[in-house]
């Protein structure tokens, strides 16, 4: 029987080490980390988001603050609170909840964030060290949540064959990246990739990101394949009520070694690698020199 990985339960310790690490901060009389979160319009799904990561916050100790701006709001006024949250030295990261509305250009936005306080990890900057593997740059909460989870089941990474289905650049991508580190032979495939099912069967390392319910099926998974699920989908019931479910057909791969659920899996990992990535930019912007 497939072993699930508990990703709340991985959050939650991981919580527990970024709280530990703020509390020392503290103890040597330096400031609690600081974490800028700009929303733009209402968006329900991005309200929940921004609610999460501000409840962690406040858990950890992290000191959060809440910029929600006009959906109308134009790009010059946008770069000005970025240029204003930058030069802040009371302000360690920066978040830019995503999507953006269309007159805003958003690569602008992610590129105005200094490299330094970009705790998403999405600056050209940060996402150039991620690929030269020159490490010290900030890594995009979810793929590093997800490999913190297939660290918890895989020793050994090296010669293993990894498939990551999606190749965006929050997810699909930076995944590949840090599965190549880890020396995977690693495919990355997408909406327009020629039998799927073949290149997934080959996999002992399964990262499904298509944000397509149900797309990886029980036959597509290797006996003793690891699976991580980041999708996140809601479907529709016949009950007319509605349900999240991931890209993988979990019910179908028991003969697995290992998978993520949905919920519980990625996503609380997300939001805690969020907080790890908010603490570390600001002991790296506090270090002398
Ligand atoms: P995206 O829409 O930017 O990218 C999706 C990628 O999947 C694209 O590269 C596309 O080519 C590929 N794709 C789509 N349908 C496919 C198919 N049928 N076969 C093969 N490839 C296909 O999405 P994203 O931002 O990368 O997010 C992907 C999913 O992960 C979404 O469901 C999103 O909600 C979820 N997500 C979850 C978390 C989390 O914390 N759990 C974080 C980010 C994204």
């Amino acid at each position: 029987m497939a072993r699930i990985i508990d990703g709340k339960q991985m959050a939650e310790a991981l919580l527990a080490q970024v709280g530990t690490g703020i509390a020392e901060r503290l103890a040597r009389g330096q400031h609690a980390p600081a974490l800028a979160v700009i929303l733009v319009g209402d968006d329900p799904a991005s309200s929940i988001y921004v609610g999460r990561k501000l409840r962690a916050c406040a858990k950890v100790g992290i000191t959060s603050r809440q910029y929600r701006l006009d959906r109308a709001v134009s790009q010059a006024e946008l770069c000005d609170l970025i240029d204003r949250l930058n030069a802040d030295p009371d302000t360690h990261g920066i978040l830019v909840q995503l999507p953006l509305p269309a007159q805003i250009d958003a690569n602008a936005i992610l590129d105005r964030i200094v490299p330094a306080k970009d705790v998403d990890g999405f600056h050209p900057v940060n996402v150039g060290r991620l690929s030269t593997g020159k490490g010290q740059g900030l890594v995009p909460c979810t793929p590093l949540g997800c490999m913190m989870l297939l660290d918890s089941v895989i020793t050994q990474f090296r010669g293993r064959d990894a498939v990551v289905i999606g190749k965006s650049n929050i997810v699909g991508k930076p995944m590949a990246l840090l599965l190549l580190e880890r020396e995977c032979t690693v495919t990355v495939t997408h909406i327009a990739t020629q039998d799927l099912p073949g290149i997934v069967r080959k996999a002992d390392i399964v990262v499904a990101a298509a944000g397509h319910a149900g797309l990886v099926r029980g036959d597509w998974v290797k006996p003793g394949a690891v699976v991580i699920d980041v999708g996140i989908n809601r479907i529709a019931l016949p009950d007319g009520t509605t349900r999240i479910v991931g890209d993988v057909c979990s019910d179908e791969i028991a003969h697995a070694r290992a998978y993520t659920p949905v919920p519980g899996g990625v996503g609380p990992m997300t939001v805690a690698c969020l907080m790890a990535n908010t603490l570390a930019a600001a002991q790296d912007l506090d270090r002398p020199g």
